[in-house]
């Protein structure tokens, strides 16, 4: 397929707009860029896809995400609001995971993925749990991601807190998770494995050495730290050490490992984030949403900490996150110097690009170049100022937005063209989520602890 007549931003290093340009896309990847009227002279007989003058970008990628979170939207928490938030979890999150069975699960994630493909997001590494519903939960959440057409990271959320049973089945969904994807390319080799794990307040010395164990050589762990400060409590109570030092003492960061939030870390435990090479994943939306605090990212970068973006379940609109990152770390430091959008596209695109293409090393992604994956996107934005590759971090938070994403496409394939959806049927996903979610709520109702 030929892309014509886009204004393609390459998020290579450097940064290069190229006007009036297109794209050759063959098996998969890029193959050749050039001006519109070469390349369209040399490859004739190409299926072309005119861009009309339209942005043409690599796809979005989330760090981090939860696609069994979306039948929350919109449900009442009863009693009284929670006050912090290991309320939050007890109330509205660890009730609610309880409540989904299987087609739940393949339909919480279906709902995703079409936000994702809608917004623009082509990668997605996901974090889920659902306690009874376990057994085979990747798969499903797999088929729902083959179906799709997008390219997600997966793994399950172990924790110790429905015992010791559930923990094991945790475990075990990681693993066998892990040997299918090392086995058999999993749809297409669009999905790949981590090994999840819930966060330190929730797992025990034993459970962590039992998926150190279980977890093969060069598995990724996938975990939430220091969300809050009772996860710091918590560890230090358990262990008389801070979370990242009892994480580090049961072998399970390093330069694979995904950590989420690290909002209350110290500078110790930062230096350790940087030491082992982790990704650190921040949530901007989900972190003022919970009233957790933010975290120390402009620390964390000079560190040297590679610091991605994720959404924590919020919008699978990922320059919604990029615009909350810009405003929050203003007004939480008092200075409007902070978090310029620069430091966003390295955050958003080179350290998200990266963490993405570990898990798919064959080709590079997050960029348009000869020989990257063709995951993109057409982006109808029509500038009323000039753009360059200067300001055009600044252009993204002012300017863009998802609903002017027209085109997805990813490994070559359109996912979306026009607005209109080609791999999944969103009017049946939603009749079916929105038929399947009052009986989630019943039974949510039914789990919530009493005030
Ligand atoms: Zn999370």
């Amino acid at each position: 397929m030929l892309i014509t007549h886009a204004r393609l931003v390459t998020w290579g290093q450097p940064n290069r707009i190229l006007e009036d340009h297109a794209l050759l896309v063959k098996n998969g990847t890029i193959s050749a860029l050039g001006p519109t009227p070469e390349l369209a002279q040399a490859n004739p007989d190409e299926e072309i896809l005119d861009a009309g003058g339209q942005w043409l970008l690599p796809g979005n990628i989330c760090a981090h995400t939860h696609f069994y979170g979306a039948f929350a939207r919109g449900m009442a928490i009863p009693g009284r609001p929670p006050r912090d938030f290991p309320d939050v979890l007890r109330k509205l999150w660890w009730p609610l995971d309880k409540s989904l069975d299987s087609e739940d699960v393949r339909s919480s994630a279906l709902v995703c993925l079409v936000d994702a493909i809608r917004h623009g997001t082509t990668t997605l590494i996901d974090h889920h749990a659902s306690p009874n519903a376990i057994d085979g939960s990747l798969d499903i959440i797999a088929d729902a991601v083959d179906r799709s057409g997008l390219r997600a990271v997966l793994c399950y959320e172990v924790t110790d807190r429905d015992g010791k049973a559930k923990s094991s089945a945790g475990r075990d969904e990681n693993l066998r998770f892990i040997q299918r994807c090392a086995a058999e390319p999993v749809a297409g080799g669009r999905v790949a494995a981590a090994f999840g794990l819930h966060a330190s307040l929730t797992l025990s010395d034993e459970s962590l050495d039992a998926c150190r164990r279980a977890a093969p050589t060069g598995s990724a762990f996938h975990i939430h730290v220091a969300e809050h400060e009772a996860d710091e409590y918590d560890s230090l109570q358990k262990s008389g050490k801070r979370i990242v030092d009892r994480l580090l003492e049961h072998d399970i960061l390093d330069e694979r490992s995904i950590v989420a939030h690290a909002i209350h870390v110290d500078g110790r435990e930062m230096e350790l984030l940087a030491e082992t090479g982790c990704w650190v994943s921040h949530q901007p939306r989900s972190n003022m949403n919970n009233g957790v605090g933010v975290a120390d990212v402009d620390s964390l970068l000079r560190m040297g900490v590679r610091v991605c973006l994720g959404n924590d379940g919020f919008s699978n609109a990922m320059w919604e996150e990029w615009k909350t990152a810009y405003l929050l770390h203003k007004v939480w430091h008092r200075d409007p110097r902070r978090m310029p959008a620069d430091k966003l596209v390295q955050i958003a695109v080179v350290n998200n690009a990266a963490l993405a293409g570990s898990f798919f090393p064959e080709a590079p992604l997050g960029v348009i170049q000869p020989g990257a994956r063709a995951d993109l996107i057409l982006v109808d934005y029509h500038a009323t100022t000039p753009v360059h590759e200067g300001n055009l971090p600044w252009h993204i938070v002012f300017g863009f937005h998802e609903s002017k994403v027209t085109a997805t496409m990813v490994e070559g394939r359109l996912l979306m063209r026009d607005r209109e959806l080609l791999t999944l049927d969103e009017a049946e996903i939603t009749a079916k989520a929105r038929q399947r979610v009052p009986a989630v709520w019943e039974r949510y109702n039914q789990n919530v602890p009493p005030d």
